[in-house]
Parts: C-alpha cells; sequence; structure tokens
C-alpha cells in the first residue's frame, strides 16, 4: 500500500475493515465496514442531500436500483424503516468503483502527508469482532440521521472502528471527508478547534495549504481530546437520540487497549 493511495484487491480485505471508494468522479468517497461474506454495513442518506455536494441524486438513485436487481444477493439493500443504515453485496457497493482500505494507528507524520482527507486516522481500530458487532448493532438499530458535516457514512464507519465520539455537537465532524468536500477556507472558518490555534484575526485570504493540513490534524479522532468510547448499545443514549443528557466522559480507551489492526503492505 503506497502513501498516495490505499487501494487494496478484494481478497485482501478483512472481516472488520473500514473500506470506501470513491463516487461521482473522485468528488467524494462513500465509506462502510466490511463484515465478511461479501456484505458491507454502510450508512447513506434516508434523505436527498440537497444540491452541491452530490451532483444531483447520484447516490440514492444509483444505490436504490441497483438493490432493486441485485443479482447474487435477496439480502442485499436490507435496511430497518427510518434508518440510514444499510447492508449491500461487495458488488453493489463498490458499483464498479475500486476499493480502498481506511487505515488506523498511521503515525502523524503519515497522515499529514496524505493527500486527501478522509483516508486514514491516527486512531487506533478495535479488534474486528467489536467493530463487526457495532455495525450490526447499529444495523439493526440505526445511526440517527444523516448530516453531511456532523454524522456522515464516513463517520459511521470511524464509529464502528474505534468507538469513538466527539463530545462536542457544535464542532467539525469526526472525518476527514467534510473538509475535502468544502474546501480548505471554508473548513478552517467551520472548525472551532482550529479557531483556538489561531489567537490573532486571521484573513481567509492567508489560509494556506498548510492551515488546511493543519486542520485535518486538528480534527483527527486519534488526537482530539473531546472524544469518548462509547459501547455501541449506548450510542443512542449518548448521541442524545433518546433524549438523555451524556454521561461523564470515560477514560479513552482507544490507545491503551486494543490491538492495531495490520493493514497490509
Ligand atoms: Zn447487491
Amino acid at each position: 500500500m503506497g502513501l498516495l493511495t490505499n487501494k487494496v484487491e478484494r481478497d485482501e480485505i478483512k472481516p472488520g475493515d473500514h473500506i470506501y471508494t470513491y463516487r461521482v468522479a473522485f468528488t467524494y468517497s462513500h465509506h462502510g465496514i466490511y463484515v465478511g461474506g461479501s456484505k458491507v454495513v454502510h450508512f447513506k442518506p434516508e434523505t436527498k442531500l440537497d444540491s452541491s455536494m452530490e451532483s444531483s441524486s447520484d447516490l440514492d438513485n444509483s444505490i436504490s436500483s441497483l438493490q432493486l436487481s441485485c443479482p447474487t444477493f435477496p439480502d442485499c439493500g436490507f435496511q430497518k424503516p427510518d434508518s440510514g443504515v444499510v447492508l449491500s453485496c461487495l458488488d453493489c457497493f463498490l458499483r464498479n468503483g475500486s476499493l480502498y482500505c481506511f487505515e488506523y494507528g498511521v503515525s502523524p507524520t503519515v497522515f499529514l502527508a496524505k493527500v486527501r482527507g478522509g483516508t486514514c486516522t491516527t486512531a487506533a481500530s478495535d479488534l474486528p469482532e467489536t467493530v463487526i458487532h457495532r455495525a450490526m448493532h447499529l444495523l439493526q438499530n440505526g445511526f440517527g440521521n444523516y448530516d453531511i458535516f456532523q454524522n456522515n457514512c464516513e463517520d459511521f464507519a470511524l464509529y464502528c472502528k474505534t468507538g469513538l465520539l466527539i463530545v462536542d455537537k457544535q464542532g467539525v465532524g469526526r472525518s476527514g471527508q467534510a473538509s475535502s468536500v468544502i474546501g480548505a477556507p471554508l473548513a478552517a472558518l467551520l472548525s472551532s478547534p482550529l479557531k483556538l490555534l489561531m489567537p490573532s484575526p486571521v484573513g481567509v485570504a492567508t489560509v494556506t495549504a498548510g492551515m488546511y493540513c493543519m486542520s485535518r490534524y486538528a480534527t483527527d479522532i486519534g488526537v482530539r481530546s473531546d472524544v469518548i468510547k462509547v459501547a455501541v448499545e449506548d450510542l443512542a443514549m449518548n448521541r442524545g437520540w433518546a433524549g438523555h443528557l451524556l454521561e461523564a466522559p470515560e477514560e479513552n480507551e482507544a490507545e491503551a487497549s486494543n490491538k492495531q489492526i495490520a493493514i497490509r503492505r
């Protein structure tokens, strides 16, 4: 696996891997958790996103039409009512796109060297069984409302892999995808962690590519201090879906307890 791409072959992925593919001519990536048996659990918008992000309704329409006519698996496209979490076969997930594997536990140096946001994180992955358990649990119980900035398909996969949630509901989403989509200057302005890094007023014109790297680093869940580890069974409560207040943050166990999954080559 090279520095600039995480492209892998189908026989290289293992159950519990976080995989993704690029859609709409590389303008955005779609992420999911490979759960084995040629099946992927992923999170997609329940309703259509408006305009700018997706060029029209490519995501919804294409997925729906493919799943209706999936020739291979009768259960392909399974999802609970009102849930954006879907079980698809690998073919329908990829839609002839290339397969990529999201890297966990990379060093900050490698993280900053990656050209694209949303291809790796410094956070460590949990064990595959844990990852699959979370994905299958969320398939049955949902993952809340899709939000391109706060709660998208990449956030879903990141949560399944690490169990980490951002405490601050106003902050930038966990994933690098939001910053990729909206571009560096806007991402910098929207990013509350980054504002703390800029004590004096800084004009948009001075926000450089270097700032972009910094903002990605500042929002990576592996280095944020405002993340908590949440059991998947407690997810709805912690995210406020059930109307409960957040419990006191527990110690971040990501580094201590988890064996990092080795990424091939
Ligand atoms: Zn299918």
